[in-house]
């Protein structure tokens, strides 16, 4: 039997509703969605196997022009999930300005990626039918998608699949590995601390996996919140505890939820200064960090 797999990446720029269309995708809560930009950490994989074909699912950190440090290592490794994709849906907010890949990702033209680009053009639940009407004239080539409302998904899904090389798959079907469960524990987290918390601290916070039991019943997980700050770091606890506690007793929740058991969760705040500036700390926190930074 003939099979197809290949690695489809989701590119654009921030809160174009990649995380949602990732969430969508694969029909359950992976990729972390925040009203804010930039939040998605790393690429994420989400594994979407039929019979015949599977999809390996990439996220894209938030295209964006480089400031600093946690900057540049983000579009490093978009850069780089770019170059290792076999189709790249390209995801475009149809009320924004509709721009190219190479308009949104700022890439140089020595790396234009080889990949076949799928435009998806997303929150069309909220596009007038006249505009939409508009730009299916303008845009004949472009998916039509609500990764809100679930619209025009199964399109996206047979255009991709179609578009497959003949491979073999890839990935155990049935498998999510330890790696993804921890990577995705690491990931409620962090989502529950920007959920529960105001503006000042969020971009500040990264969530580090120190002990991962699996086979432990409940299941253990020792996990550490890192801030840059001693004024973050009283925030996040919290008077008397109670922001940490709320924090982790609502991640835990979702991480059960991920995993379908019980699991004890040992939930810790810590300063680790300038940890956004800091390579070394950067790469510990699951970053990549260009060579020669
Ligand atoms: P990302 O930065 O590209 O990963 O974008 P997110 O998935 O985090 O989405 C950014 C914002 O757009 C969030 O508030 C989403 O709820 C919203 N959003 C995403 N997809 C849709 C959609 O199809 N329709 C509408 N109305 N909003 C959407
Ligand atoms: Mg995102």
């Amino acid at each position: 039997m003939t099979t197809r797999a290949g690695i489809v990446t989701v590119a654009g720029r921030p809160n174009a509703g990649k995380s949602t269309l990732l969430n969508r995708l694969v029909g359950t809560q992976l990729a972390i969605t925040s009203p804010k930009p930039q939040s998605t950490r790393d690429r994420i994989v989400g594994i979407l196997s039929d019979d015949t074909t599977q999809i390996v699912l990439h996220d894209t950190p938030g295209l964006l022009q480089p400031e600093y440090a946690l900057h540049k290592a983000m579009q490093a490794s978009a850069l780089q999930a770019l170059q290792d994709a076999d189709i790249i849906v390209h995801v475009v907010d149809a009320g924004s300005k509709i721009e190219s890949l190479a308009e949104a990702a700022g890439f140089p033209p020595h790396r234009t990626p080889k990949a076949p680009v799928i435009l998806a053009l997303n929150k069309t639940d909220s596009l007038s039918k006249g505009n939409r009407a508009g730009l299916e004239a303008d845009y004949p080539g472009a998916v039509f998608i609500s990764a809100l409302t679930g619209d025009g998904i199964p399109d996206l899904l047979s255009r991709i699949r179609a578009m497959l090389p003949v491979h073999p798959f890839f990935y155990d079907a049935e498998d999510l590995s330890t790696q993804q469960t921890r990577f995705f524990a690491a990931e409620f987290i962090r989502e529950t601390a920007l959920e529960q918390l105001s503006d000042e601290v969020p971009y500040s916070i990264a969530c580090e996996i120190e002990e991962f039991r699996e086979t432990r019943s409940p299941v253990y997980i020792r996990a550490v919140l890192h801030v840059e700050r001693d004024s973050q770091k009283r925030i996040l606890i919290g008077s008397g505890g109670a922001r940490v506690k709320s924090i982790g007793k609502e991640a835990r929740r979702k991480i059960e939820q991920l995993i379908g058991g019980q699991v004890y969760l040992d939930l810790w705040v810590k300063v680790l200064p300038n940890w956004r500036r800091d390579h070394a700390a950067l790469r510990r926190l699951g970053y990549k960090v260009p060579e020669g930074e």
